[in-house]
């Protein structure tokens, strides 16, 4: 548990997620049971998308769907190094190669217009990161993927809930790999889901998930066998029925939740308007935003920078983070892949600058009142120094 008065994110668990924990918990199956399915089938139903297999962790879930479609030693995936290391690591756990691409300073997303040139005859995928909730510029992406023949794959941990024109994060790409960690949308404890576009390859996702065996336990239970075959590579990458209880009576407030976030997000974006040290980053109007970090932008001014602001509102009880140092900054991927800094200028100087702001469902208004108030008070006097 956090000391802050105040946390950049937390949890909403209630009485409904008791009830349903409780009845699994009762229940035969404990893991690899039918609350799976269920979750499985209202999750896909929520994002409008023909199926959805759910795995372990939203890391997983890129393993599983990188996985799916074949990318193995050599591919190489482009995506935007302003994301969390499991988007890379994914690919690298594949044997594949991520290829970092800058993004837009307004949105922190992947500029399409510098996708192109990163394409050789080596590239298997487009990876979008719908950084904060905001959906990427999925038209563009498209177009580019279906010009070069790539698959277009998203990593929605951020987005889920969130739309795009008049579609539904999660129904957009090829596939899209989503995570139920306690700091997301709704939580599972950990979890994740991904959905697919072609029902033959989230067959074979709950084949990885599992091994790489053809049957599950229970369908083995069902037709009364032993024999199973392992028929591909796989690993254990199951989620219990315990964890989808919780995802099944968390996904009914989905709705409620994200509207939370937005209302949050308006009260920020009004007090921030003209505002002369923090900038909040561009919300589009064509996206509807799932608001899982408010990010704003530091100006250095004085003793005002990013640092003295994250560390005095520490100091006042306000939790606020940093996402993200770009990807290939860590010095395990500038080992791994020869990376150095200068690649992506967007996305470094955006790190030096960017700070998410505490957002979350049960954020009480007299809450933000104090952290906006806090912020121009420690603005105002250290910009001084
Ligand atoms: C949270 C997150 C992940 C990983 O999800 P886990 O459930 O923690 O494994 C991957 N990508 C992004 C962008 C995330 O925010």
């Amino acid at each position: 548990m956090s000391r802050l008065r105040i946390p950049y994110s937390r949890q909403s668990v209630g009485q409904a997620d008791y009830t349903s924990v409780r009845e699994v918990l009762e229940s035969e199956w404990l893991t690899t049971g039918p609350t799976i399915d269920r979750f499985e089938e209202e999750f896909a139903g929520v994002v409008g998308a023909p199926c959805a297999v759910a795995v372990s962790s939203g890391t997983a879930a890129l393993h599983t769907m990188f996985s799916a479609f074949g990318v193995s030693a050599e591919d190489e995936v482009i995506m935007s190094p302003v994301t969390f290391a499991a988007s890379a690591n994914a690919v690298l756990y594949c044997g594949g190669k991520p290829v970092f691409v800058d993004v837009d300073p307004d949105t922190l997303l992947i500029d399409p217009m510098k996708i192109e040139s990163a394409i050789t005859t080596k590239t298997k995928a487009i990876l979008a990161v719908d950084y904060a909730g905001q959906a990427c510029d999925y038209s563009a992406l498209k177009i580019i993927a279906n010009r070069h023949k790539l698959y277009l794959l998203a990593d929605a941990c951020h987005s889920l809930g969130g739309e795009y024109l008049d579609m539904r994060v999660g129904s957009i790409a090829d596939a899209t790999a989503f995570s139920f960690h306690p700091v997301k949308a709704i939580t599972t404890g950990e979890g994740g889901m991904i959905t697919f576009s072609d029902p033959t390859l989230a067959k074979r996702a709950r084949q990885f998930r599992n091994h790489g065996i053809t049957t599950d336990f229970r369908e083995r239970e069902e037709k009364g066998t032993f024999f199973y075959d392992v028929s591909s590579s796989g690993f254990n990458y199951r989620i219990s029925d315990i964890n989808c209880a919780l995802g099944r009576a968390q996904l009914k407030r989905l709705r409620s939740c994200i509207d939370k976030r937005n209302e949050i997000a308006k009260k920020y974006s009004k007090h921030f308007h003209g505002h002369p040290y923090v900038l909040p980053l561009v919300h589009l109007p064509e996206v509807l935003h799932a608001y899982h970090l408010y990010v704003v932008r530091v100006s250095n001014s004085g003793g005002l920078t990013r640092d003295s602001l994250y560390a005095a509102l520490r100091e006042h009880g306000i939790g606020t983070n940093v996402h993200y140092r770009p990807v290939y900054l860590h010095s395990y991927y500038q080992r791994m892949l020869n990376l150095k800094s200068g690649l992506c200028p967007n996305a470094e100087t955006a790190y030096q600058q960017i700070l998410s702001l505490p957002i979350f469902p049960t954020l009480a208004s007299s809450d933000i009142s104090t952290i906006v108030s806090t912020i121009d008070e420690i603005c105002a006097r250290l910009a001084k120094f």
